[in-house]
């Protein structure tokens, strides 16, 4: 019971978390009659506003004026917050350093979802017989004997009457209107719908994985296999398993557009669909899943990174597939990984984790060196196939002719994976058709008013536009600063210009672009994937969207336009990251009878990533990149954080940078400050930005240092922000 408070007006006084960004719990008095305990969602006025909340566990503050003391004014017929999600969003509020209520926001989006919807009216008999009896009022009362409640529409197609017999029925007082008890959301999903015979590799991590669910204790389990070695059937059974023993599974995915070719399989795995969650669902059936999962009834939900905060009552099983990925990091409101935080939410509720990849982060890796986490491994292929052999083009000796972006090798491997039926992708992680657009005569270049960056042209839409802000201006045909024509032109190549060297070269193939931005938006995309494995299409050319998670049996060429892309400078993950998106793209080719190829284009065929994935091992990749993180005291043997500073005037941000760099706690023991630094991206959505890092041992808590340090210089007034990134992705 929460230690309540005692006051004249009311029986108790209680603490009540919020959805906003306030520092902690108000205090709110229970009226006399209602009995509230932690967890308990209930409605309280807040200003002028009714909003939702949670009665809290802490005590409330004393220092509430009992005269102001205001009451709540709803308790919620709801099954409460349960314990363990109540501690995780402490938890994730210290650790990112946002409020609690903000957290909170990410657990109850909306104040709706606590309302379930009308419940639909439906009839039933009574069992008596109307004063006039006709045969059609006859066949209805005999079907609706026994008192069952049945929708109208159906009882009347069943009976084969109009919808005024059974209205008459009502009327006449021998049926009643009655609710219907609500739709299920899922579907009674079974463990044992279709079990595939694993191999024994995969039985070996089955059982493990189907062991730690069923141990009810928190494990971390790290299924670490190549493309197609059946990691999904694998983390499936740790599925099965925690429907057996009544718990509920959450499966993480990195990108939603991952998530319908996922949902067959698993109608195909478990006879029923889990529950989704992401951004592209409706509003209706949000609050459906979320009410379901609150109460138990959703066993299994399939979502983007968001769905970990979803108020699970029994949370047994997360799985996170790609572990490795960048798109489980968040960058805005409360910057978490939602890698990370899924390991700390299932120690909350004594859970079992399965993280998922073909190239486990280095940070997971050291974890598994280091014994923390338990290692499974498939190192085959499922059904014999073999990893595609991997081949180098190198473009200072095979480059491209002029206005060209594929070299001849990767051409005539093209054309001979066409021309024998098979599928083949072009990847190239850049949207649009050209990175830069400058003008011949006078050099002037496009770049976006509000951000520090150049605007990427999108030939199909005919636009220019920015990839940080969004902003676009139609694309024009003269420049704007000399007033020249035909004097613009387009720089480097982006998935678009590849299209067009494409048809140029192929006229008769039939080809498919494929990046997140293209026009349709996700139910195109779905369609394009369908197509692409209907073997409907030829060449595929593609941004990183189309290298994760896809099964294309078809597809048995890889070309990559330029491997050198993603080598940029200031990123600790640069080399990492290319490795993993690379074996990725790679590994799409010859998942099906045939066997698969690969070329890459590179100026650096020398780089330790190009010669690991030519000669496939992985081993001395990882070896070399977790020395070189040690040698170089970066993650995981150090923790980093950032402050980003931004504000809309840049003398004023800028001088509260500096003011901050003063104050910096330089002289601490394992911490490390540099900065300010005016950030790459030095403005963003005309906010100008200036950076600092901390990197700091791992037996510093870098969160303390960063709250005195903050707490040493005041903010100014006005439109300045910090922004504090713990363990950071992105560093521009
Ligand atoms: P990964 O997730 O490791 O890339 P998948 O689980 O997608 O691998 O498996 C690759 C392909 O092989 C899929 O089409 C999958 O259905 C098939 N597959 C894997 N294991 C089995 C199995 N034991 N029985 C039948 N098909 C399997
Ligand atoms: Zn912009």
């Amino acid at each position: 019971m929460t230690d309540a408070g005692d006051t004249s007006n009311f029986g108790a006084v209680v603490s009540v978390l919020l959805p906003v960004a306030v520092p902690g719990p108000y205090s709110y008095g229970v009226p006399e009659g209602i009995a509230v305990e932690p967890g308990d969602w209930v409605s309280v006025p807040l200003g002028p506003r009714q909003v939702a909340g949670v009665v809290w566990d802490t005590a409330p503050g004393r220092e509430v004026d009992p005269e102001k003391l205001r009451p709540i004014s709803r308790h919620f017929d709801t099954p409460p917050l349960a314990e363990e999600t109540r501690r995780f969003v402490e938890w994730v509020a210290a650790y990112t350093m946002t409020e609690p209520g903000a957290v909170l926001k990410m657990v109850l989006r909306s104040g709706d979802f606590l309302e379930p919807p009308a419940p639909k009216m439906g009839v039933r008999g009574i069992g008596l017989e109307p004063p006039r009896m006709t045969d059609a009022r006859r066949r209805v009362l005999a079907l609706a004997e026994g008192g069952l409640a049945w929708d109208k529409k159906t009882l009347a197609d069943e009976a084969g009457v109009g919808a005024g017999v059974i209205l008459g029925l009502v009327k006449a007082g021998v049926m009643e209107t009655v609710p219907l008890p609500p739709a299920r959301v899922e579907k009674c999903l079974d463990p044992d719908h279709q079990a595939p015979a694993l191999t024994s590799d995969q039985a070996d991590a089955g059982m493990t994985v189907r062991e730690a669910v069923r141990a009810g204790h928190f494990s971390v389990n790290v299924l670490d296999g190549v493309t197609g070695s059946g990691k999904t059937e694998v983390y499936f059974e740790a599925v099965a398993e925690a429907l057996k023993t009544g718990r509920q599974a959450l499966v993480l995915l990195p990108e939603i557009a991952l998530t319908a070719q996922f949902l067959d399989r698993f109608e195909a795995r478990f006879g029923a669909l889990p529950a989704a969650w992401h951004s592209d669902i409706a509003a209706k059936t949000r609050g459906r899943v979320w009410r379901g999962v609150l109460s138990g009834d959703i066993r299994v939900v399939v979502g983007a990174r968001s769905a970990l905060f979803l108020p699970f009552k029994q949370l047994g099983l997360v799985v996170v597939d790609e572990e490795h990925e960048a798109a489980y990091k968040q960058e805005d409101r409360v910057w978490y990984n939602a890698r990370d935080m899924a390991v700390v939410r299932a120690r909350f509720h004594d859970a079992a984790v399965v993280l998922a990849s073909a190239t486990p982060s280095i940070e997971t890796r050291v974890n598994c060196d280091q014994e923390r986490y338990r290692r499974l491994q498939l190192p085959d292929r499922y059904g014999g196939r073999d990893l595609p052999t991997v081949g180098i083009v190198d473009l200072r000796e095979d480059a491209p002719e002029r206005g060209r972006w594929l070299a001849k090798p990767v051409v005539d491997a093209l054309a001979a994976c066409v021309e024998a039926g098979r599928q083949g992708l072009l990847f190239l992680n850049r949207r649009g058709y050209a990175p830069l657009t400058l003008c011949r005569k006078c050099g002037y270049r496009f770049h976006c008013p509000d951000c520090a960056s150049w605007l990427t042209e999108h030939r199909f839409r005919h636009v220019l536009m920015c990839h940080h802000c969004g902003y676009s201006v139609q694309a024009p045909e003269t420049c704007p600063s000399c007033g020249g024509v035909d004097t613009l032109v387009a720089c480097g190549p982006g998935v678009e210009r590849i299209a067009e060297e494409v048809a140029d070269r192929f006229p008769d193939a039939r080809v498919a672009v494929l990046s997140s931005d293209m026009l349709g938006g996700p139910s195109q995309l779905r369609q394009q994937f369908a197509d692409i494995a209907n073997g409907e299409v030829d060449i595929i050319i593609g941004t990183q969207l189309i290298a994760k998670g896809h099964n294309f049996p078809g597809l048995s060429f890889v070309g990559v336009v330029d491997a050198d892309m993603g080598f940029g400078h200031g990123d600790l993950r640069a080399t990492e990251r290319t490795f993993q998106l690379l074996s990725q793209v790679v590994g799409r080719a010859g998942r099906g009878a045939d066997p698969g190829q690969a070329l890459i284009q590179t100026h650096m065929p020398e780089h330790p990533v190009l010669t690991a994935m030519v000669s496939g091992d992985r081993e001395a990749f990882y070896a070399r990149e977790i020395n070189a993180r040690r040698d170089a005291h970066l993650p995981p043997f150090t923790r980093l954080a950032a402050l980003i500073v931004s504000g809309k005037d840049k003398q004023q941000t800028r001088d509260y940078a500096a003011r901050l760099g003063r104050v910096a706690p330089r002289g601490r023991d394992g911490v490390d400050i540099l900065g300010p630094a005016e950030a790459p991206l030095a403005l963003v959505r005309g906010r100008f930005r200036y950076r600092f890092l901390i990197k700091a041992a791992r037996s510093v808590r870098v969160q303390s240092v960063i709250g005195d340090w903050l707490a040493a210089a005041e903010r100014p007034r006005g439109s300045v922000r910090v922004a504090i990134d713990i363990d950071p992705y992105s560093f521009f």
